[in-house]
């Protein structure tokens, strides 16, 4: 048995903490934020305090493949999600209505996930943790310690010291610290080489608002979550306890979009999507809740094969964060958490070992997921950044293959299923585009089909509509 410091107990670090202590480790949860575990979902909803996050009451949906991990790994969570309200979803409910072949197949299961507003998530994960594990609320992680090095001139963590100038020992401390996590400025403090950063804020600003139905269940979602007009995109989500939640998201550059912010405005412009007008027929339960600022970034704590440190690894945000257009954070660190308890589980007693196969992990499991989300937001900045400049879109460089997808998808049952896979986190795109014979089947399926526009307004109604 080892003894483990988990820093930061949010969604992330909490489902970590539990699938180590499933392996028989002490594990001690620090988190900064002291707001006790609310009694009940609701009481998370309005009165969990947690400063540490400040996406908290933002719109979060949980992909199938979070689900699903959370289902084979922590069982105990979904099961105390499900009873707070969590709402089984199926993506599959979201079949176009042009696709005739509507007949089940097996392992259509794998679509279903689990749907709640972000704090009955958490309130769903922190009951649970707090079942098991000592997690200690209002107490940060202040410094790391150190002892003899494993690795030549590379600092080797020991333990942490709290801000209440308590000193644990630990054989591994997980980062769990998330985006806006100091382990960059402790490393610093110890001597180490910086981590290698990716970063980029593509400036988009999230205008979210949640509704609850009178009747007790959500209205159906005709879309999928995310859909694209000129200028704006809009995230529709469905919640818990029969809410539900509408985001339209802009760009930071465009000052006539950002009357948005404003209730009757931002209702009138989700009011002339046809295709989700019919979202806003709820009680609204928030104003508009705004967020921007949000950077995508990876850090990497291996540089040119060697560890800037042992006896720490970062997980979940910590580690790398992204826009959340594509709602992949929590999934990824579910991916991530289940990959590091994993190394752990291998090679605890060499900590050299753990760090370099903890980041091979993490280069082979998240980092393409990354890759892939950071492509998507640069593309469609892109998208918007033409509209607002009132020229048309430079080319994406989608391949053809994956243009056809879009109109296939429409039509074919199969391959409506092939883009749940990877809207669902099962498959990354180029994995689903190296299938053989998959590209002829989509070419075959998408041809002599229309390519199908979401009706809504142009950015010429939008700007009509704010003036
Ligand atoms: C606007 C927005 C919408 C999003 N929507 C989605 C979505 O739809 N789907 C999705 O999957 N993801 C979404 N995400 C991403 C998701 O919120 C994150 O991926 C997720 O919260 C990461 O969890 P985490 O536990 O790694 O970090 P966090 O949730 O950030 O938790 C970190 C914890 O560490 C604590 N902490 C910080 N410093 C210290 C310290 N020194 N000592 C001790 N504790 C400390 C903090 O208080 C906090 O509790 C969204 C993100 C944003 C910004």
């Amino acid at each position: 048995m080892s003894r483990i410091v988990v820093a930061g107990g949010g969604i992330v670090g909490l489902s970590m903490a539990m699938m180590l202590a499933k392996q028989g480790h002490e594990v001690t949860v620090l988190e900064r934020d002291a707001g006790a575990v609310p009694r009940s979902p609701d009481e998370a909803w309005q009165a969990w305090e947690r400063q540490g996050i400040a996406q908290f009451r933002q719109a979060h949906f949980m992909h199938a493949a979070g689900r699903q991990l959370l289902d084979a790994m922590l069982p105990e969570v979904t099961q105390t999600l499900l009873r707070a309200g969590g709402n089984s979803f199926d993506l599959l409910s979201l079949m176009p209505p042009f696709i005739e072949d509507r007949a089940p197949r097996a392992g259509d299961e794998r679509f279903v996930t689990v749907t709640a507003r972000r704090p009955v998530i958490e309130y769903a994960v922190a009951t649970t943790a707090g079942e098991h594990l000592d997690v200690r609320r209002g107490v940060a992680v202040a410094e790391l310690l150190t002892g003899p090095a494993t690795v030549d001139a590379v600092p080797h963590v020991t333990g942490v010291r709290t801000s209440d100038g308590e000193e644990l020992a630990a054989d591994l401390v997980i980062d769990a610290m998330g985006r806006r996590s100091p382990l960059a400025g402790f490393l610093e403090a110890l001597g180490a080489r910086p981590p290698a950063e990716e970063a980029e804020d593509l400036g988009f600003i999230y205008y979210t608002r949640y509704f609850r139905s009178l009747a007790g269940t959500p209205p159906a979602f005709i879309t999928g979550p995310l859909t694209h007009f000129d200028s704006f995109s809009l995230l529709t989500l469905p919640g818990d306890a029969g809410t539900w939640s509408v985001t339209v998201f802009i760009s930071s550059r465009d000052k006539a979009l950002k009357e948005l912010r404003h209730e009757d405005r931002w209702t009138a412009v989700v009011a002339a999507c046809p295709l989700h007008a019919h979202l806003l027929d709820g009680d609204p339960v928030t104003g508009i809740i705004p967020i921007s600022g949000i950077a995508d970034r990876f850090r990497r704590y291996v540089v040119d094969g060697t560890p800037l440190v042992t006896g720490i690894v970062p997980v979940g945000d910590s580690l790398c964060c992204t826009n959340p257009s594509l709602g992949r954070g929590m999934t990824m660190g579910l991916m991530h958490a289940a990959g590091t308890a994993e190394v752990a589980g291998e090679h605890l007693d060499d900590p050299l070992a753990l760090a370099l196969e903890h980041d091979r992990m993490t280069q082979a499991r998240v980092t393409p997921w990354y890759q892939d989300t950071v492509k998507i937001d640069r593309a469609r900045k892109q998208q918007i950044d033409a509209s607002i400049e009132g020229r048309p879109a430079a080319p994406d460089d989608a391949s053809p293959v994956a243009r056809a997808l879009n109109t296939a998808l429409l039509y074919d049952a199969g391959m409506f299923r092939t883009l749940l896979e990877i809207v669902s986190m099962y498959a990354l795109p180029e994995e689903v585009f190296a299938r053989p014979g998959f590209g002829d089947r989509v070419l075959a399926a998408a041809e002599g089909r229309e390519v199908f526009v979401p009706p809504g307004p142009s950015r010429a109604d939008v700007l009509k509509t704010l003036a």
